[in-house]
């Protein structure tokens, strides 16, 4: 590296306001699943602006079934689902290639009850920044663009190519990552800033969505209904059920190599539940959605086959047909990313040289878009960013320090990775 630290720390930090004045704009955004156009369409106006060339696209257009990695895709219209990779190239590239991947697309806010103020109104209090998306992960978002800015400023850009990827869908199919693989964006690395607590990913869990469509016998109200006969009250019996398979599959896993140490680590959530369309009427249907984690290693055909096997035992319990199973959303593969790579050593030096503390590793029970690039196409993938609070929760927060020095962090790590030329 031809650039030192502390001149990296200076321009980020003489920049951080712009950062966070920029990253409060982004997470004003609503781009919750098929909400994500306006979002991006903005992201590539800014990167545009920026001097990279800009490849704005939709799901829509490119083939995606049957693509390693991809993932069924229902209730949502692709045509509206725009990724944009910005891409920097140089003549005569010296340094390795990179992917700084982050995605836009942010889970539904819930109750809004449950938060102390309106989640995309973003908001700065005891530096933290609040709001929804901030810490999952746009804060990580404006981390790339701002250490690109950083190097920028000093007079320094990329001496490799590389490529900015905003995409969607990282929430429920990984479809956004799996579309820029097969637009032909591939790299010696990748990195993607997730809040990690400073933390990378060593180990995550898959999951597979899936949605269970119970019929019951429709009569009226005040007749009784049989066991089985009542969709809404069936639909307990086979939450009961795929409970009690998590149980098995978590008693299985106490000597996983990677996730043996972790109590319980597979989750069972049936995370949706609508039924029903009348007081008076026995409910003639109710559609339960569920998600459940996928260790590494098991198998996703093995698993869907003892879910289908545990939904058909339930049924028959009850004396009624099995509900249609269908699988709706993620089929994503339980993974270990391999440590002692070059870019994670690159990693170590970056992470090391900002907080001063080693690289500590991490085994995840959420899914991250990490796989797609590793283990379907093979890209040594790194997942590491700052701290963040109420992921996937109310009142959802990224910390601004943390922010700050992993964007410094991402700064250093291009510089060593890709190394650096003087701009032009
Ligand atoms: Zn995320």
């Amino acid at each position: 590296m031809t650039l030192s630290g502390e001149a990296i720390a200076s321009a980020v930090a003489s920049d951080f306001d712009r950062q966070v004045d920029w990253l409060s704009h982004l997470v004003s955004f609503d781009s919750t699943r098929g909400n994500e156009e306006a979002c991006q369409d903005w992201l590539s106006v800014e990167l545009a602006a920026r001097g990279y060339a800009v490849d704005r696209y939709t799901l829509a257009e490119v083939a995606l079934e049957g693509a390693p990695g991809a993932s069924p895709v229902v209730d949502t219209d692709y045509a509206h689902a725009v990724q944009v990779v910005a891409t920097h190239r140089v003549e005569r590239p010296e340094g390795r290639s990179l992917i700084l991947q982050g995605h836009v697309d942010v889970v539904p806010p819930g109750a809004p009850e449950l938060w102390s103020r309106p989640p995309f109104q973003p908001v700065v209090i005891d530096g933290w920044l609040h709001g929804r998306g901030s810490a999952d992960m746009k804060g990580g978002v404006s981390a790339i663009v701002f250490a690109l800015d950083a190097l920028a400023r000093l007079g320094w850009e990329p001496a490799s190519t590389l490529h900015v990827q905003t995409v969607t869908e990282e929430e429920c199919t990984g479809n956004g990552a799996v579309s820029t693989i097969l637009r032909g964006y591939r790299a010696d690395a990748v990195l993607i800033p997730e809040s990690m607590g400073h933390r990378i990913i060593r180990a995550e869990l898959g999951s597979v969505w899936f949605r269970l469509r119970i019929l019951g016998k429709p009569g009226h109200a005040l007749a009784d209904a049989a066991p089985g006969g009542h969709a809404i009250l069936a639909a307990q019996d086979y939450i009961a059920a795929l409970q009690a398979l998590t149980a098995a599959i978590n008693q299985g896993a106490k000597d996983h190599p990677w996730f043996g140490t972790i109590p319980n680590p597979v989750k069972f959530n049936p995370g949706r539940i609508r039924g029903g369309d009348w007081l008076g009427s026995v409910p003639s249907w109710c559609e339960l959605d569920c998600r459940l984690s996928v260790l590494p290693g098991q198998d996703l055909g093995e698993l869907r086959d003892r879910i289908t096997a545990c939904v058909a035992e339930c049924a028959a319990g009850l004396g009624t047909a099995p509900p249609r199973l269908d699988w709706i959303g993620y089929q994503a593969d339980g993974h270990v990313i391999a440590p002692g790579g070059a870019a994670e050593a690159a990693l170590e030096r970056a992470h090391r040289g900002v907080i001063g503390t080693p690289l500590e590793p991490v085994c995840l029970t959420a899914t991250s878009d990490g796989r797609i690039y590793d283990h379907y196409h093979g890209m040594p993938t790194l997942v590491y960013g700052g701290i963040g609070r109420g992921l996937h929760a109310p009142d959802e927060a990224v910390d601004l320090t943390s922010l700050r020095q992993t964007t410094e962090v991402i700064a250093r790590f291009i510089a060593d990775w890709c190394g650096l030329r003087e701009r032009g």
